[in-house]
């Protein structure tokens, strides 16, 4: 199983995905994760990387495509959270799969309004969740995840699933979608 989870900043992507994985035996690649690690580490990619994370912009896609690439040896069972965030790391991505004879399989998009977000981004306490980095991971969503939805939408890989009401009530959405 390869899937891809998307969806909005503040949506209860990471969230869903601990649980995801546990229940299926997935490995979970977060693209966030795996930045904020080199961060903390004080790698040099983790010190380019800081500022683009501390505003709410993209990190250059080919840092964060090289930390998949990376990876590739253990992509079989995967969860990607947090990637790809573009069409340009999609395209990468199925490129990637490509060569080593797979392809994704389903693509999870966690749906959230803007007001729900926006009130559970601003109750969370991370580093990078000032209220001006918040406003920008939005934007930087709008602009240039939102569009993998007609990307995915378009390969018929796309399940859709309302993300509101408890974790635990989005949890079964997640996986009566995942198990159809
Ligand atoms: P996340 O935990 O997925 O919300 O990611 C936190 C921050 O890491 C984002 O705001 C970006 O700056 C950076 N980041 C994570 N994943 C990616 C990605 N696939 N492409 C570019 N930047 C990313």
């Amino acid at each position: 199983m390869l899937a891809v989870l998307l969806g909005p900043p503040g949506s209860g992507k990471g969230t869903q995905a601990q649980s995801i994985v546990k229940k299926l035996g997935l490995t979970h690649l977060s693209t966030g994760d795996l930045l904020r690690k080199a961060v903390s580490d004080q790698t040099k990619l983790g010190l380019d990387a800081k500022g683009y994370m501390d505003s709410g912009e993209l990190v250059p896609d080919e840092v964060v495509i090289g930390l998949i690439q990376e990876r590739l040896s253990e992509i079989k069972d995967v969860l990607f959270d947090g990637f790809p965030r573009n069409i340009e790391q999609a395209v990468a991505l199925d490129k990637m799969l490509e060569g080593i004879g797979l392809s994704l399989d389903q693509v999870i998009n966690l749906l959230a309004s803007d007001e729900e977000v926006l009130q559970r981004l601003s109750a969370r306490n991370r580093e990078d969740d000032t209220i001006e980095t918040v406003e920008n991971r939005i934007r930087v969503y709008k602009d240039q995840t939102a569009p993998l939805v007609d990307y995915y939408q378009a390969q018929g890989k796309l399940r859709t699933v309302d993300g509101m009401g408890t974790v635990e009530e989005v949890f079964d959405r997640i996986c009566r979608e995942m198990e159809s």
